[in-house]
Order: C-alpha cells, then sequence, then structure tokens
C-alpha cells in the first residue's frame, strides 16, 4: 500500500520501542518520513534505527522517558538539533496495568496517570510550536494520539487504565478546538485489541489469563494492522481530518 503525502515528513513516535509505535515508526520510515523514535529501551531503539536505517530510510532513536520532563525536554531538544521542526506526532507510549480498584494500587495507578495522560501532555507541551509553525507555512500537521476502545468500553480490574485512555479520548476533542482553527489535525485512534507486549505487564495473572482468554475469542490486529490505520489517517489532504477511529478485531464488541 502506499499513502500520499508522508513522504518529507518529520514525525515523532513515542513508545517506539514495541508494538505499535515500533510498526507505526518502519511504516512511516517506509513512507518516506524522517522518524525520531522514542522509548526507554535504548537497545531496542538502536536495534529499531538500524533496521530502518539498514531499508533506505532515516530514523533517530533517542531514549525519553515521558514521565520525565526533563527527559522529554532533552528528548525535543536533541530532535530538533538532528531534524528542525516535526510536523507528525504519534502519542503512542503507553501502559496497562490491570488489578481490582480494592487492591489500592496507587504504585500502578500513578504509573498508569502519568505515562498515559501526563506523558501525552508533555509531549504535546514539546512539539506543538512545531505543529501550529508547520501549518502556518501552508504544511500538513498531525498530532495523533493512541487512545484505546477502553475509553468507552468497561473491563473490570481496569478501570484506572480506561480512565487514562477516556481522558485522551476528550483530550483530543478538546486539542481540534484550540489546534483545527489553525489547520493542526488532531487524530484519536482508538484500538481493540492489539498485538504488542501491552498485556505483558499486569502482575496479577489471574488478571492477565482473563484477558488472554478473550484474545483468544476475539483474536487481535497485528501492529502493522494498526499502524496502516495511523498512515492512513495522516495521508489525508490537509483539509481532511480523521478526528476519531476505532479499529478492532472483527469478532470484538
Ligand atoms: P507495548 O507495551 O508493546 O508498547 C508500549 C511502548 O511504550 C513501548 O515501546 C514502551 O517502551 C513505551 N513506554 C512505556 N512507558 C514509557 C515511558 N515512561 N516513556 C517512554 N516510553 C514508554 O504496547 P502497545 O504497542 O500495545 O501500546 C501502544 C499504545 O497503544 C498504548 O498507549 C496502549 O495503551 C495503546 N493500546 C494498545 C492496545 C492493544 O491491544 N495492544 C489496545 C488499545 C490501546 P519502553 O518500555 O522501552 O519505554
Amino acid at each position: 500500500m502506499s499513502y500520499e503525502n508522508l513522504t518529507g515528513r518529520t514525525a515523532v513516535v513515542t513508545g517506539a520501542a514495541s508494538g505499535i509505535g515500533e510498526a507505526v515508526a518502519v511504516l512511516l520510515a517506509e513512507q518516506g518520513a524522517r522518524v525520531a523514535l522514542l522509548a526507554r529501551r535504548v537497545q531496542r531503539l538502536d536495534e529499531l534505527a538500524a533496521k530502518i536505517t539498514a531499508g533506505g530510510g532515516t530514523a533517530l532513536g533517542v531514549v525519553a522517558d515521558v514521565t520525565d520532563d526533563a527527559s522529554v525536554s532533552a528528548a525535543a531538544e536533541r530532535i530538533h538539533e538532528a531534524y528542525g521542526a516535526v510536523d507528525l506526532v504519534v502519542n503512542n507510549a503507553g501502559v496497562m496495568l490491570g488489578n481490582p480498584v480494592e487492591a489500592g494500587r496507587l504504585d500502578e495507578w500513578q504509573r498508569m496517570i502519568e505515562t498515559n495522560v501526563t506523558g501525552v501532555l508533555r509531549v504535546v507541551r514539546a512539539f506543538t510550536g512545531d505543529l501550529v509553525a508547520t501549518a502556518a507555512e501552508g504544511r500538513t500537521a498531525d498530532l495523533v494520539n493512541i487512545s484505546s476502545v477502553a475509553a468507552h468500553l468497561a473491563f473490570p480490574n481496569y478501570a484506572v487504565y480506561g480512565a487514562t485512555k477516556a481522558a485522551i479520548t476528550h483530550l483530543s476533542q478538546c486539542l481540534r478546538t484550540e489546534f483545527g482553527p489553525r489547520d493542526v489535525r488532531v487524530t484519536n485512534i482508538e484500538p481493540g485489541f492489539v498485538e504488542s507486549e501491552l498485556r505483558l505487564h499486569t502482575d496479577n495473572d489471574e488478571i492477565s489469563a482473563q484477558v488472554d482468554g478473550m484474545v483468544e475469542a476475539m483474536g487481535t490486529l497485528s501492529a502493522a494492522e494498526l499502524a496502516d490505520v495511523v498512515a492512513y489517517a495522516a495521508s489525508r489532504p490537509r483539509h481532511v481530518n480523521l478526528r476519531q477511529i476505532m479499529a478492532m478485531p472483527t469478532r470484538q464488541a
């Protein structure tokens, strides 16, 4: 598949060390975008950057922790030095930790809120100036937020994760009112089950097994299939904003 409007773009993909972010980075680079890869695991980023470069693409691995202000600011500075202004931001880094609320796992709640909500805001803050300036020059500028169907659907034991994703869906809608009038698109993507490392981080085996059971029954999208959705949205003509997309396996209700 080929997409219009991606060649020559400069993208930042957070959470590029695995899963959806990795697949998005690979696809954007294949389509001729320069891609800054952000995550915490340096080895994964180095391997991915080498793979993209070997395939003829352009990529820069930048170790960054979206829960840390200084880390995100330093990453933005490094990207600006290397590539100049960014015109496509994919806010994808996230964690999903499942436990009953009565377990009182404040540590997990804080980690999810810091990563999935405040982390997204830190990245928005770092690159808003770039997006607004790009659009003012008449070029395409995109903010893509990876939310989740969990923003709408209720999954037992994932209440706080769902709440963080509901926050992102609402944030995206509100940001359109600020960015849209300045020709910066905001696209909120809500995936259903996608094959990735996301399910591996819950430390409660019983709850992990419940999710595994649902995945077995409903199947998953591949990360590459979700990347196709991101690339499709970012490759529309600049006056067309697919503002809200739910993408899930056909068998997932
Ligand atoms: P993965 O766990 O494979 O990817 C998550 C990525 O986020 C990793 O690259 C990880 O890299 C990075 N990350 C985690 N914490 C931080 C941090 N503090 N700073 C920077 N990077 C971080 O899962 P997915 O690919 O599935 O997840 C991507 C997004 O998709 C998430 O926002 C998730 O909520 C969302 N989503 C996924 C669904 C699914 O079924 N897979 C369904 C709906 C939404 P590192 O550890 O190296 O930092």
